[in-house]
């Protein structure tokens, strides 16, 4: 599989060919990408046969189209049958991909579908990288509408926690930079707060961006929603996320789903705009996309605009994230969820409504 394996050693795949070849493979998967080898037309038609079955390291298995086309949501089936979602996302002046990074998540935040199912593995740096080639190969046959052709934005908030699978997060990082060609600005890496993931990140020579989901400024409600706060309490994180902010001086960004009854008090807001000040950072705003397995619900819409206002009159910098996938189960891990109970293998039965709030980078 072709992407499983580094770039710089792709000479290794084809032992009798000349060395250029492996330049020529790297230009089709990661420079110019094609969803069929069959269209790498520079090279032998025994070399593009041998990798054709190859090329990708999973498949399409479901595609769903939302906001009048503008969002795409897709899941797909790697090779050991695990599913990971991916969201496409188009805007007038950028290509915003959502992508995954483990098969579920460890974390078990009590709101997020994927928490509520567990972790099944980490992806591997390829199967990472995977998603952002592809979604650029598909956008050159088939561009979103009125949108940049090519993936301009990555964000780490599909599946799982991006820095509890760090090796093949920075890998994957590293060959979106190096390989790719994407700016580190255009990389954003959210964190539920593992604080030794950022610390590790801080030591990195890319100036990605960073977002922490915070959720609660109370420790005891946060490790309520969040209960890795346990391990990682909040005034660690937030030291971290000033350490990052001093350190590439790029300003973090603060995630908070809005959860009614639970961190939607003037108090929380109070302090949420205490620790943006503090660190510099901007807060985003997302209300919450109820799941099947929670009872959690959104507060209304004059609760939500309430919990702003605050924020800004406490100072902060804020952004309420706009609506997008709202028909496509687009809150993360709900596809598979669906998906899979459509299949019969889930037990629940209340079906499942979508109407995750993203307006990234
Ligand atoms: N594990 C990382 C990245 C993946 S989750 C993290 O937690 O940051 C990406 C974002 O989606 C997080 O901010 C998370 O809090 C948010 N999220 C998860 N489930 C959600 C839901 N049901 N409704 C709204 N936002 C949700
Ligand atoms: Fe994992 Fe992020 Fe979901 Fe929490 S919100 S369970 S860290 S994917």
């Amino acid at each position: 599989m072709v992407y499983l394996a580094e770039p710089e050693h792709l000479g290794d795949l084809l032992p009798n060919e000349p060395n250029y070849r492996a330049d020529q493979l790297t230009e089709w998967l990661y420079r110019h990408p094609v969803l069929d080898a069959s269209a790498m037309t520079n090279l032998p038609t025994s070399v593009r046969e041998s990798i054709g079955p190859d090329l990708w390291p999973f498949h399409l298995a479901v595609d769903q189209v939302g906001d009048g086309g503008a969002t795409r949501k897709w899941l797909f089936s790697c090779h050991d049958g695990s599913q990971i979602e991916t969201v496409l996302m188009g805007y007038p002046s950028r290509t915003t991909l959502c992508i995954s990074s483990q098969v579920g998540c460890a974390m078990g935040c009590t709101f997020c579908a994927t928490g509520q199912f567990g972790f099944d593995r980490h992806l591997a740096a390829g199967e990472i990288v995977a998603q952002v080639a592809y979604a650029n190969a598909y956008l050159a046959s088939t561009p979103l509408p009125r949108s940049p052709e090519r993936i301009t934005n990555v964000v780490f908030m599909g599946m799982g926690e991006p820095l509890a699978n760090y090796k093949h997060t920075r890998e994957s990082i590293r060959r979106m930079i190096e390989v790719m060609g994407m700016s580190a600005r255009s990389i954003t890496v959210s964190t539920v707060g593992f604080v030794p993931g950022m610390r590790k990140l801080i030591e990195e020579p890319w100036p990605v961006n960073l977002a922490v989901s915070l959720h609660s400024t109370i420790p005891s409600e946060r490790t309520r929603l969040v209960p890795i706060n346990d391990r990682y309490p909040i005034d660690d994180v937030v030291d971290a996320a000033f350490e990052y902010y001093a350190a590439k001086g790029r300003r973090v960004s603060l995630e908070w789903t809005l959860i009614a009854g639970a961190n939607d008090s003037d108090e929380e807001a109070i302090g949420l705009a205490r620790i943006a000040r503090k660190i510099h950072a901007h807060v985003n705003v997302i209300a919450l996309n109820p799941t099947p397995l929670s009872t959690d619900r959104p507060p209304d819409r004059d609760h939500v605009r309430r919990f702003i206002a605050t924020l800004a009159r406490e100072g902060a910098n804020v952004t309420l994230r706009d609506t997008r996938g709202q028909d496509i189960d687009a809150a993360c891990g709900q596809l598979r969820l669906r998906n899979t109970r459509t299949q019969g293998k889930n037990p629940l039965s209340r079906s499942v409504s979508a109407q995750r709030t993203v307006e990234l980078p």
